[in-house]
């Protein structure tokens, strides 16, 4: 055995049995990925629409990264913008599912998947998509509008090299196996494209076009891969709405949550934190204030606007505010299915009086005044 194995494994070990190990203290956040980070006000935020973008013949598209946005090491976003009738090419991720928010236009997607099941999708505004990591699909526009979304990926280190395309795949094989395999005269290939198309321009199909497509096959897959934030009935708290998936009523979205958020101006996303996930956030508009309590009892405000992005490491402590006029709409994304949040006031409320009186130095009346306020979204002061 390894020094590191087992160097992990008396680290575990020391874990379950409550930290102690021969005298020393293993420190409670040390896990996998070794030390907290040291991280500074800029460590959580990418500023991804002021990005250059990837150009392409029918689109663009820019990207965070863990190479780009260095705390981001378990999602990563893109966002793409895709010209009506161009097409984001048939390909898949090989280390990472997608999770994809559409915003304009309307796009086609056709997921295929290991089991012999496809589905094909139309995702318009406030529309979701999930793609099982390793499926292949495509995306295409089909609108007469610009199709702009934002696609998550559960893996800090998604990036092209862990995308294969179709077309890169056929242009790096002999034409002869091409030939042999898809059954086709090697005259037949010659004009397959000779490198990765990534997004290729394309005519806006007709509406008899998308109605062939539409039926030319019975999908039978057990879920759906699209889901209509729209059709959401928003929990709605003083301060604003939220509309979320989970894997309760999106079961095929196993590995990623999330939804949009909307604060009233001023008002306040209460002290909280999440166990089990990292959160990524994407501001579609308004103004926000992100506070994240970090390890070595750091405290960073961050400023937010449209096009940029956050991260909070799965349990760090934050909050968020409506510093504008405006309201503010944000897109977030947690990289587990499951949804689960702890809040101050929660904690409060779940724990003895006396216990947080003496805790907090203040008198047990007050305690009481903090116990069960419903203050998911706080509206302004
Ligand atoms: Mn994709
Ligand atoms: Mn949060």
């Amino acid at each position: 055995m390894s020094e590191v194995t087992r160097r992990g494994l008396l680290g575990s070990a020391a874990v379950a049995a409550g930290g102690l190990v021969a005298g020393s203290v293993i420190p409670p956040a040390a896990s996998a990925q070794g030390e907290p980070q040291k991280v500074g006000p800029d460590s959580f935020k990418f500023r991804l629409e002021a990005e250059k973008p990837h150009p392409y013949p029918g689109g663009n598209s820019r990207g965070a990264s863990a190479r780009n946005f260095p705390i981001s090491k378990n999602i990563a976003g893109v966002s793409m913008r895709l010209d009506p009738g161009a097409m984001r090419e048939m390909h898949w991720h090989a280390n990472a599912a997608e999770w994809g928010f559409y915003m304009t236009g309307r796009a086609r997607i056709t997921i295929v998947s290991p089991a012999g099941q496809w589905e094909t999708v139309e995702c318009g505004p406030r529309d979701l998509a999930y793609i099982p990591r390793g499926y292949g699909h495509y995306i295409q526009n089909i609108s007469r509008e610009e199709c702009h979304f934002i696609l998550v990926f559960d893996s800090g280190y998604f990036d092209e090299f862990s995308t294969f395309s179709v077309t890169a795949w056929l242009a790096s094989t002999p034409k002869s196996v091409l030939a042999q395999n898809l059954r086709v005269p090697e005259s037949a290939l010659a004009d397959l494209p000779k490198k990765e198309v990534y997004i290729t321009p394309g005519p806006v199909p007709s509406e008899a076009e998308l109605l062939a497509a539409q039926t030319a096959g019975i999908s039978n897959v057990p879920s759906t891969h699209r889901f209509s934030l729209s059709n959401v009935l928003p929990v709605v708290h003083p301060g604003g709405d939220l509309r979320l998936s989970t894997i309760k009523n999106w079961p095929v979205s196993t590995t990623i949550s999330g939804g949009t958020m909307t604060l009233k101006p001023h008002a306040l996303r209460e002290l909280h934190w999440h166990p089990n996930a990292d959160e990524w956030d994407y501001f579609i508009k308004g103004n926000a204030r992100i506070t994240v309590f970090s390890p070595y009892g750091e405290v960073h405000a961050v400023e937010y606007g449209p096009g940029d992005v956050a991260y909070i490491p799965m349990g760090y402590g934050h909050y968020i505010e409506n510093t504008s006029d405006e309201e503010l709409e944000v897109l977030l994304a947690f990289n587990s299915g499951s949804y689960e949040e702890i809040s101050l006031t929660d904690w409060i409320s779940m724990s003895p009086p006396q216990v947080v009186a003496t805790n907090f130095n203040l008198p047990v009346s007050t305690i009481e005044e903090m116990r069960r306020r419903t203050s998911f979204i706080d509206r302004p002061r």
